[in-house]
């Protein structure tokens, strides 16, 4: 029980991190990460959850002419110390997904175990991959007992899990004799080792446990607080389980801190920088915002690093673009970058299809779907064609082919006038062509219209235009 030198051995993390530096010198080339994430949750959903997710699986995997989200990002799935009423985030039992009647369960917030394998099977067998949460900073919920390396008692006896799984103790926390602390504490709660005792290998073992089907089936993971732990932890995580995709929670709006963190830890990593740049836009409604600072990459982690860039307009927990809102999902979804739409904001908040002419959201997020995937391949190849004007932007997306031309996008803070301009595209395939603006909106009374079709001449000259707080994503008419 007690740390012995049986144990693994002190700063066995510096011999860690030194290996994941290498391997990430060795898989320096990154790919452009295509498709778009759906969030499958929000701050105390109605509960049993699951069969709900499980209930839209099959709409969201064909949201406009078969093409949809390619991955969900689930609750956090274990049982946590206030049971029922947890959203998760207060790990008590990792083996516990709703099976095992303690703390108020069978069943987590979400549902039981049996509910989230069927909801996972079901996204799976649509080609939708599944994304767990994964808390590795806290845990909570042990019974007290007597700690040696502090002298008084902690609530750090977790021998009493029903799953038998993770029997933790004091020495398996901060502070303890090899490290008395790391880069964050969440709650009060505590915080766990990844240097010493057996967190380090408990989690790689259950990360895989979670992979397979006959437990839950997830193929990827979202890393949750990851500001408050080592980021060769993550590093190791990932290599030990091979998931599809790996993304983290840094909480920070730095981009060079966000390359950093991503450097290191080799998942992906939530655009914040971007998130408040979009807030400062979409909520200034008088159009005081600077629109090209989302091409900024001091304010745009996707405009540094598109292929570590998570991009998001609301999660769990921070909704705060309250304003126009349909702007930042217009960027979002067709720029580069990996774009994560919100469950509350498509189902609860009417931006799905935008509710027509007249609620101000155009035509909503699925058209803006629709023209990722099919003209973008899911994974826009973007051009800059104007960030010289503080109320409007415009780039485009590079084209492969005639059934896959790309498409132009102008997007317009200004409060009252409609923006536009002649450009000039060298994409080949826009030329001699009518361009028509499928996706639009425009929260301005009596704007909120379909901009007119354009013509491209034979040097790729076109007018696009967008109405007040609002966008238009232009591509051949006909389509
Ligand atoms: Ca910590």
């Amino acid at each position: 029980m007690f740390p012995s030198t049986s144990k693994t051995p002190v700063h066995t993390g510096r011999v860690r991190r030194a290996a994941g530096l290498l391997v990430l010198l060795l898989c320096s080339a990154s790919t452009l990460f295509a498709g778009v994430m759906m969030q499958g949750f929000y701050w105390n959903v109605p509960g049993p959850w699951y069969p709900t997710m499980q209930n839209q699986a099959t709409n969201l995997s064909n949201i406009v002419g078969g093409y949809g989200i390619n991955r969900i990002w689930f609750p956090v799935p274990q049982k946590s110390a206030s049971g029922g009423y947890s959203m998760g985030y207060d790990p008590y039992d990792y083996y516990d997904l709703g099976a095992y009647s303690q703390n108020g369960g069978p069943g987590t917030h979400f549902g039981t175990q049996a509910q989230l394998k069927s909801c996972i099977a079901t996204y799976k067998k649509l080609g939708i991959s599944c994304m767990a949460d994964i808390v590795l900073n806290h845990r909570t919920g042990g019974a007290s007992e007597a700690n040696t390396y502090t002298g008084g008692s902690t609530y750090t006896d977790f021998s009493g899990v029903q799953s038998g799984m993770c029997k933790w103790h004091w020495y398996d926390f901060h502070p303890n004799q090899y490290e008395t602390s790391d880069e964050g504490t969440f709650g009060g709660y505590p915080d766990i080792t990844y240097n010493s005792g057996d967190a380090y290998n408990d989690m790689k073992a259950w990360l895989n446990w979670l992979k397979n089907t006959n437990n839950a089936g997830f193929d990827s993971w979202r890393f949750d607080y990851v500001k408050g732990y080592h980021s060769w932890v993550v590093h190791d995580m990932i290599a030990a389980s091979s998931p599809s995709y790996s993304v983290g929670e840094y909480w920070d709006a730095n981009t060079t801190t966000l390359d950093t963190w991503t450097s290191a830890s080799s998942a992906g990593a939530f655009d914040f920088a971007l998130y408040y740049t979009l807030g400062n836009i979409c909520n200034a409604t008088d159009g005081s915002g600077y629109m090209p600072d989302v091409f900024d990459v001091t304010k745009c982690y996707a405009a540094k690093d598109a292929a570590h860039a998570v991009t998001f307009v609301a999660n769990h927990d921070t909704d705060a673009i309250i304003t126009d809102k349909m702007m930042a999902y217009a960027f979002i979804l067709t720029y580069q970058g990996y774009p994560c739409v919100f469950w509350k904001d498509y189902f609860d908040n009417n931006l799905a299809t935008g509710g027509g002419n007249g609620s101000g959201w155009g035509n909503g997020i699925n058209k803006l779907i629709w023209m990722r995937e099919k003209f973008a391949n899911g994974g826009p190849n973007i051009h800059i064609l104007k960030s010289d004007d503080s109320q409007y932007i415009i780039y485009e997306a590079y084209g492969t082919s005639a059934s896959q031309p790309g498409y132009i996008v102008i997007i317009n803070d200004d409060a009252s006038q409609w923006k536009g301009t002649t450009i000039t595209t060298s994409n080949g395939y826009l030329k001699n062509k009518t361009l028509k603006a499928y996706a639009w909106s425009s929260t301005i009374s009596g704007q909120n219209t379909a901009p007119n079709n354009q013509a491209c001449d034979g040097s790729g000259n076109v007018q696009v235009w967008a109405a007040p707080r609002g966008y238009a994503v232009y591509t051949v008419n006909g389509f």
